[in-house]
């Protein structure tokens, strides 16, 4: 039986099983507020999800973790913002540290707990960033994304007149593109082998590399002096091996997308060369409002970053063009807004 407060979630029952299901409308404990979901963008991670390969999802599921709503309970209500969907335990050595973005426990909205496709989540009001006024709440979906992107960016301190590699033109390769030049980067360079990603990337304004040899061809197109800084946005053993070499001595290498099992490094070049090798596992607050406001001073810049709006029951063919590698980044509208 379906009450008035009943609406539709997308949940994902099974490995690549989707249906939609009326499910109550959560109401927030105390010290929580409500937000009413307007936009979820779908990413890698909750790819494989739906597949069946991620570590720690389990189902029944409700995805969605790249999430902009409205606040319905509080003070604050009716204002657009973007949710912070980490979860710290607030006990580890990292959260100590206050480094809760790197949490020995940390878990995600949309990953761990149900997420922004069921149309509404609970939050403690500390995990919400407000939309700045004139940006229009449905490029604030890509605020998440670009965080990563900023949080990187800033830790290999991508300074003016840097030269930059970004191996991997998926949307966080794509971001990263877009951090570094508002960080002042002079040149940036894309090495991606799908040709869909590179008329994508070329779109956005980036040059590509040479796949065939990426090494050669950046060399060639710096006067010999390679990148200041190098991101790893593919995650795959073959960039990994290059990393080492797409950098001037003394250079950076920023490591963003997440490799699922050891893979080989040449230690001897990072010594040799004094390399700085920068993880990033996701963003703190302050990147996401760094990013919203960026989103906010250039929106044109990021449009072509968003494939298509689709609707919940739209979601499930969007996850199968994704796989596909059709398109960079997909929201899903829930008509809350
Ligand atoms: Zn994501
Ligand atoms: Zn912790």
């Amino acid at each position: 039986m379906s009450g008035p407060t009943d609406r539709p979630a997308l949940v994902l029952v099974a490995p690549d099983r989707f249906a939609i299901e009326l499910r109550p409308l959560v109401e927030p404990a105390a010290g929580e507020v409500a937000v009413d979901v307007g936009w979820v963008g779908l990413c890698g991670t909750d790819l494989h999800i739906v597949e069946g390969s991620h570590p720690r999802a389990s189902f029944p599921l409700v995805l969605g973790h790249e999430l902009v709503g409205r606040v319905r309970t509080g003070p604050s209500s009716d204002r657009p913002v973007v949710v912070d969907p980490l979860i710290a335990c607030g006990r580890c050595a990292a959260c100590a540290l206050g480094a809760r973005h790197v949490c020995a426990n940390l878990r995600l909205i949309g990953i761990d707990r149900d997420g922004g496709l069921g149309g509404r989540v609970v939050v403690d009001p500390e995990r919400l960033h407000t939309v700045p006024d004139g940006l229009d709440p449905v490029m604030a979906a890509l605020a998440e994304p670009l965080a990563v992107a900023v949080h990187a960016t800033r830790r290999a301190a991508v300074g003016r007149d840097d030269r930059v590699v970004v191996m991997g033109a998926g949307p966080i390769g794509l971001l990263l593109a877009l951090a570094a030049r508002r960080a002042g980067a002079a040149t940036i360079l894309i090495g991606e082998p799908a040709p869909a990603r590179r008329a994508i990337a070329a779109a956005v304004g980036f040059e590509t590399l040479d796949i065939e040899d990426p090494v050669t061809d950046l060399a060639r197109r710096t006067d010999g002096w390679l990148a200041d800084v190098a991101f790893d946005a593919a995650a795959v053993p073959a960039v990994a091996a290059l990393l080492p070499r797409l950098v001037r001595p003394a250079g950076r290498i920023g490591l963003v997308g997440t490799y699922g099992r050891p893979v080989e490094l040449d230690l001897q070049a990072v010594l040799f060369r004094e390399l700085t090798i920068v993880g990033n596992r996701v963003y703190e607050p302050a990147d996401i409002d760094a990013a919203l406001a960026i989103l906010a001073d250039d929106p044109t810049a990021f449009r072509p970053l968003i494939t298509e709006v689709v609707t919940i029951d739209g979601a499930p063919a969007a996850f199968d063009r994704l796989r596909a590698g059709d398109g960079v980044k997909f929201l899903v509208s829930t008509g809350a807004f």
